[in-house]
């Protein structure tokens, strides 16, 4: 079954922030979009449009458990705007994938290819499954029956997926070579993420990290504090906040806190980060190696330099926002902060430096994995970051500019940069027909 919908309820006409929690991501997303545009003197028409997804396909995806018995799960493909260029964004295996959550994280990958100047648009995909109760056959077999379902309206010039929460380079070799098979023709560049051998970028599994650990070295620049002697909680020990924290720690920070589900890892005197296994390689392990572990809540409330929540949307809420003693917020997930938090934060003049560009590496390294797919030839490592590193910087400049220009926070600042330049490119394009 396909469908195709853009009936979301909108119940975010404006930006004002009253108690909305709970808080879907696309209530933040269309929440955030409003506050961007209320800066912008933009076409009404133009935000009205991004306010709803392209299409939304929503498909049944049945698969043979490893006992013979049969599994029917529901899949998503959240298709949000592609005036720039192809969609791109992730596939999640979680059991609370929802076709709101894909439309507003959809929404978020068109900002934030945007924002760092990527020629694509935005989506965002999934299946609404536990994939901790799936063993690798039935996960392989999902994916592949899932591929074969979105297959007419995913493509390298179409919608490109890649990895995100539950997902990783194996499920995009499946997906690949699922695709690869039914079109008769090897196309590496129909997703990112894949593991090297076929296809993939050297650097893509580290990117997200990276990026976080980039922008947060340029955020402290900015506030005048070295990294040597910047303190650093990092929530969350996967792919997203390891990365972050190691590299961090190698360029001189002092990563005081650092968590999984189980709780956190506190010493004050500093966590050798490489010595901690990450998600990937021994899940939920980061207690096991703590002589102190404090709960997750009071990792928020720690007086850190920099607080990074790298692990699931919606963490800083209006009933933590208040507690919260870092001096500077690096988004690592995705919407981590919601939209009244970000008010009481701002209120604070707490900096909030917005998953968008901060998490934005991921993508960027995509970007490149896809034009070494399209032209057949790879690139080293060495390239791949020194690339990486200026598409950053550019992405970092462009946001200061607004942050500076117009007194706005870095969220906003991000928005008006990603917003101004879709804009323009509607304008250019117009309606068709
Ligand atoms: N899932 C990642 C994100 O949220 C990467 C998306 C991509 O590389 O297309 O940014």
């Amino acid at each position: 079954m396909t469908s195709e919908s853009t009936t979301t309820p909108d119940k975010t006409e404006d930006s004002t922030v009253e108690s909305t929690e709970p808080e879907s991501a696309l209530e933040t997303a269309r929440r955030q979009l409003h506050q961007a545009a209320s800066h912008l003197d933009i076409d009404q028409n133009i935000v009205e449009r991004l306010k709803h997804p392209m299409k939304v396909h929503e498909v049944t995806v049945p698969i043979e458990r490893d006992d013979g018995t049969v599994d029917v799960f529901t899949g998503y493909r959240a298709q949000h705007d592609s005036v720039r260029g192809p969609y791109k964004g992730g596939l999640r295996y979680h059991p609370e994938v929802t076709q709101a959550e894909c439309v507003g994280l959809g929404m978020w990958m068109t900002w934030k290819c945007a924002v760092m100047d990527l020629p694509f648009g935005g989506a965002k995909g999934g299946v609404a499954v536990n994939p901790k109760e799936l063993s690798s056959g039935e996960k392989e077999r999902l994916t592949r029956r899932f591929a074969q379902e979105i297959r007419d309206v995913i493509g390298p010039n179409r919608d490109i997926p890649a990895p995100d929460m539950g997902t990783d380079p194996q499920t995009m070799a499946w997906l690949m070579d699922a695709y690869s098979m039914q079109e008769g023709e090897t196309t590496p560049g129909v997703v990112t993420g894949k593991p090297p051998v076929v296809g993939g970028s050297e650097g893509r599994e580290e990117a997200p990290g990276r990026s976080v650990a980039i922008i947060t070295k340029r955020a402290c620049e900015y506030y005048n504090s070295d990294l040597n002697g910047t303190t650093v909680a990092v929530q969350g020990y996967g792919s997203v906040g390891a990365n972050a924290a190691r590299l961090l720690d190698e360029w001189g920070a002092t990563v005081i806190a650092i968590s999984d589900v189980n709780g956190t890892m506190y010493d004050p005197e500093g966590i050798d980060t490489a010595a901690v296994p990450s998600h990937d390689e021994e899940p939920e392990a980061v207690t096991k190696y703590a002589d102190d572990v404090i709960s997750n809540d009071e990792l928020f409330t720690l007086d850190v330099d920099v607080l990074i929540p790298a692990a699931l949307g919606n963490v800083i809420t209006e009933a933590n926002a208040d507690a919260i003693a870092a001096d500077l917020v690096v988004e690592g997930a995705n919407g981590p902060t919601t939209s009244s938090a970000s008010a009481i934060l701002a209120d604070r003049d707490i900096p909030v430096i917005p998953d968008i560009l901060a998490n934005a590496g991921g993508v960027t390294v995509s970007y490149f994995e896809w034009l070494q797919d399209i032209n057949r030839r790879s690139w080293s490592l060495e390239r791949v970051n020194d690339e990486l590193e200026t598409e950053m910087q550019a992405a970092w400049e462009a946001v200061r500019t607004e942050f500076e220009q117009r007194d706005v926070t870095w969220r906003d600042a991000a928005y008006i940069v990603a917003l101004s330049r879709i804009a323009k490119a509607h304008e250019a394009r117009g309606l068709w027909p």
